[in-house]
């Protein structure tokens, strides 16, 4: 490498002597999808507020990147940190294709695939890895995000039926959804339940006015009297720690789709700063300039860092889920940090949707509250550090 000027501020770091070829040659596969595929399109997509979840699905299924991480019916069976490049790459792109896989691979999928029944797991993963059916995952509430042990959704027995009453919020691709991973309150804990499209009583509209993740359905998810068979249950989930297993594979996938979104920014401001004149010479030739790009480069390759090292425990599998919350609230709030600085750096051109850089600040917004939010994880690693939680 010459340090003169290096292809990429990751490249200055010598990340690629850490990553393997396998698995460099599928990260720029899916960097290629989201140059074709998704740069051309997300600026009007995002401004439209809309995203066609089902074609790009599809076409994400090809590419095989849903449920790229697990084994058997369909997936790919890559490595940890293959699925976690790949996040870097989507959410490059947009917070919005990042989330649809996340949330399709490791919410839904994984959920089925942990936790669900032979025959859920025939039924549901291969069409689920093809893109051909879609998932969501309804845990939050109206009234309960950070604290999910409060949920209100219920799910009480009738002869071997069940029937389900709730209402769940913030639901990612809910109203594209072909079926729903409800979790409900039972007379013995908190279940989770398979919630087919169509389903009477259940119904899915869409939240709209949002200024982040434009680009992403979200979407409500009213139960009213959902009646289900016996085995529309997930038989290997009982308790909260079903839900929080599923969530700490998708925290994963953030740690390094943040700095994904982080890295876009970086890449766009240097280029524009070098050619941007004021004053008579470059804007990237200022000292002003140049302490700014300089710390926020030092940010990403130290979070890229960090998500390397919590990639490789959990490829070897010793990872402990309270380590993603180094690596979830770091990404994040550096991220939005350094996309907050680009678009500064960027000027007026900078709050436009000509460049991407004011759209993954208000993209990270949600990154930062979902999976989540970075108090919640500063208190989990407060607990690692002082054996004290401070939650309540
Ligand atoms: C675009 C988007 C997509 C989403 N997709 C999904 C999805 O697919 N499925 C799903 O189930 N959910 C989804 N969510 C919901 C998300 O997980 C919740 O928004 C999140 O858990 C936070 O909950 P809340 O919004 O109710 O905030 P609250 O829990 O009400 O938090 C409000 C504030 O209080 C702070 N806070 C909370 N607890 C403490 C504490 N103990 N001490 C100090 N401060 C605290 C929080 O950090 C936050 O700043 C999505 C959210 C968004 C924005």
């Amino acid at each position: 490498m010459t340090l003169s000027t290096p292809a990429t501020t990751l490249a200055y770091f010598g990340v690629d002597a850490l990553i393997d070829d396998d698995t460099r040659d599928l990260q720029a596969a899916v960097r290629g999808f989201v140059d074709r595929r998704i740069r051309p399109e997300i600026a009007t997509w995002y401004e439209q507020g809309r995203l066609p979840v089902r074609d790009l699905a599809r076409e994400l299924g090809e590419l095989g990147v849903l449920g790229m991480h697990l084994s058997g019916y369909g997936c790919a069976g890559t490595s940890a940190v293959a699925y976690g490049l790949a996040c870097f790459e989507l959410e490059a792109g947009d917070s919005g294709l990042r989330s649809l896989v996340s949330v399709q691979g490791s919410l839904a999928m994984y959920a089925i695939w942990r936790f669900g029944s032979e025959e859920q797991k025939q039924q549901w993963l291969p069409r689920m890895a093809a893109g051909e059916a879609i998932g969501c995952f309804g845990l939050t509430e109206p009234d309960f995000g950070s604290d999910p042990a409060g949920m209100r959704t219920r799910a009480r027995r009738d002869g071997d039926d069940w029937v389900l009453d709730g209402t769940k919020m913030w639901i990612t691709n809910g109203s594209v959804a072909d079926v729903a991973v409800v979790w409900a309150r039972t007379d013995g804990g908190v279940r989770g339940f398979l919630v087919p499209a169509g389903t009477p009583g259940f119904t899915a509209p869409e939240i709209t006015r949002k200024l982040s993740l434009r680009a992403s359905v979200t979407s409500e998810l009213v139960l009213d009297d959902v009646r289900l068979p016996a085995d529309a249950m997930l038989p290997e989930a009982a308790g909260l720690s079903g839900p929080l297993t599923c969530l700490n594979e998708a925290r994963f996938g953030i740690v390094f789709g943040a700095l994904g979104a982080a890295h876009d920014c970086l890449e766009t401001t240097i280029a524009y700063a070098r050619s941007r004149q004021i004053f008579d010479k470059p804007l990237a030739a200022y000292q002003a300039t140049q302490l700014k790009l300089a710390d926020m480069g030092l940010e990403l390759g130290k979070g890229m860092l960090l998500a390397l090292q919590i990639g490789a425990l959990k490829d070897a599998g010793t990872l402990d889920h309270r380590q993603i919350s180094l690596g979830k609230l770091n990404s994040v709030r550096e991220a939005i940090a350094i996309a907050r600085e680009c678009r500064a750096i960027l000027g007026a051109a900078g709050i436009t949707l000509d460049y991407p850089v004011i759209r993954h600040s208000a993209n990270l917004e949600s990154v930062l509250t979902y999976e989540g939010t970075s108090e919640v994880h500063q208190l989990i690693i407060g607990q690692v550090l002082t054996g004290h939680a401070a939650f309540k």
